[in-house]
């Protein structure tokens, strides 16, 4: 038996290579990246492939160890060429996410160390960690003490466990949850529906309150709404307001929808995925009062804070209801709930063995400060509003709304023929150039394209290429249509 245990572990001791092989690894690894950042001006944002990654299976997972430089060919290949590069300032789609350097270097070291920031009891220093980060999270909506939440893997977990926590503490049970009513405006992110579905309430009633020419919630038809609801005897329960919409940045009006929610006694629950750091600005604080006025709120600090992927968050004002609506025991974690001196992510959300996700959101921000995160938030807004003004001085360009946020719309009208197949073939020829990326959206069946502002590599000369790709593009249609 200790012969096969010996030759057992020979073969396993390879899973912990020594000095020498990680400096070797390593040393490709940062020699890889380096290479990624060093060029990050000059990297495509979109790349258009005809394989699309699908070598990547040509690398089969076998029995056999392959080397390094063998595996990252793979990946700058497969994974880091085709399609968008989310890490490029050029990114102005959708919207555009981060990827903070130092980031990189907490999930290093969270990865190495590997803490269990699930309960206080494995790991005390990193559960307060991630709950200093929370509490801040909570003085940035101006939330009171009694608040609290999760760092969660993005927005929409985020919003499933604030709408699970809301169905709780109403305290309503299966049989109400089809005369149930929950408010929203068209504008709202579809994974709100989902967390909705997925928390159990499809069968609730969902209203779509009008929204105003700015596409913020009309209160007054909210209000309205909310009262005929009662008197024809449904169960009105919750109003989801947007602090910046996905599609054009619109920011709900907070004040006037948390003095709806606590006259009909209704959770106010937030969705400021987007937009929640604006607040950080002198430019946009305005937009959000009322904010802390909120049930719960989500941020996205993969979005606004710059973060790589993978780092949202869900406050509640008064913790013990999201603690109500999640916590739970076990046998085998007897131990750990004797050493409950702070509330843990275990009981804050539907995760047990987690991502200790606080180390990549820690670092960057204790390491920086929080003013270079409040002067390119307030960047962002001016480099859309720059844009909102020099696309108009180029012929044939109309613009929607002046941008709320750092997110507005446009379009090119030509002098005759379809606008929307012109619309089309812009985004499209944009994409095929790549230097920037443009998405599009459609509002009453008009083609818009969008701009979004927000990654942290986007500055000044990001928006002047733009608006060239833009221009050349425009004359690249025209001749082709010529001809
Ligand atoms: C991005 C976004 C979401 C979804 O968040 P993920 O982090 O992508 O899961 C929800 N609501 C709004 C307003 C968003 O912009």
């Amino acid at each position: 038996m200790l012969d096969k245990i010996k030759a057992l572990e020979q073969l396993a001791l390879q899973l912990e290579p020594d000095g020498i092989a990680r400096q070797h690894i390593r040393e490709k690894v940062v020699n890889y990246s380096e290479g990624f950042l060093e060029n990050i001006e000059t990297i495509l944002t979109y790349q258009v492939t005809t394989d699309k990654g699908s070598a990547i299976y040509d690398t089969a997972i076998s029995e056999e160890p392959k080397s390094i430089e063998q595996l990252l060919k793979v990946v700058a290949h497969n994974v880091d060429r085709p399609g968008l590069n989310p890490a490029s300032g050029g990114h102005l789609a959708y919207i555009p996410g981060g990827g903070l350097f130092p980031s990189a270097l907490g999930d290093y070291l969270a990865a190495v160390f590997n803490r269990y920031a699930g309960v206080f009891y494995g790991s005390p220093g990193a559960v307060r960690m991630e709950n200093q980060l929370l509490r801040w999270l909570c003085d940035v909506v101006g939330f009171p003490e009694s608040a609290g939440g999760n760092l969660t893997s993005g927005g929409s977990i985020a919003n499933q466990i604030a709408i699970g926590a809301a169905r709780d503490a109403k305290g309503l049970k299966a049989r109400d949850f089809d005369r149930m009513v929950i408010y929203t405006t068209q504008q709202v992110h579809h994974c709100v529906h989902k967390a909705i579905n997925m928390v159990g309430l499809r069968e609730a009633v969902k209203r779509n309150i009008p929204i105003n020419e700015h596409f913020q919630m009309d209160t007054v038809a909210l209000e309205k709404q909310i009262q005929q609801d009662r008197n024809n005897g449904l169960l009105p329960f919750m109003v989801i307001a947007s602090a910046g919409t996905t599609d054009v940045g619109a920011v709900d009006p907070l004040e006037a929808v948390a003095a709806i929610c606590q006259r009909f006694e209704l959770w106010f629950h937030v969705d400021a995925a987007y937009g929640g750091f604006f607040v950080l600005c002198p430019e946009t604080s305005a937009l959000f009062r009322g904010i802390e006025q909120a049930d719960s709120v989500v941020v996205d600090p993969h979005k606004g804070l710059f973060l790589p992927y993978g780092t949202g968050a869900v406050l509640v004002r008064d913790t013990q209801k999201l603690y109500d609506s999640q916590h739970m025991e076990a046998s085998y974690l007897q131990d750990a709930f004797q050493d409950i001196e702070e509330l843990s992510p275990a009981d804050l959300s539907p995760e047990l063995t987690k991502h200790f996700r606080g180390m990549r959101f820690w670092l960057p921000l204790q390491l920086f400060g929080v003013a270079p995160f409040r002067a390119g938030l307030s960047e962002k807004i001016w480099l859309c509003r720059y844009f909102y003004e020099e696309i108009q001085k180029i012929e044939g360009f109309e613009v929607g709304a002046y941008p709320q946020l750092s997110v507005m719309m446009f379009r090119y009208v030509p002098k005759e023929g379809d606008a929307n197949l012109f619309n089309d073939e812009l985004v499209k020829g944009v994409k095929e150039d790549g230097r920037v990326f443009l998405s599009s959206t459609t509002i009453e069946g008009v083609y818009y394209i969008r701009l979004a502002v927000l990654s942290f590599r986007t500055h000044l000369h990001t928006i002047e290429t733009c608006l060239e790709v833009l221009k050349e593009q425009v004359g690249l249609i025209k001749s082709k249509t010529k001809n």
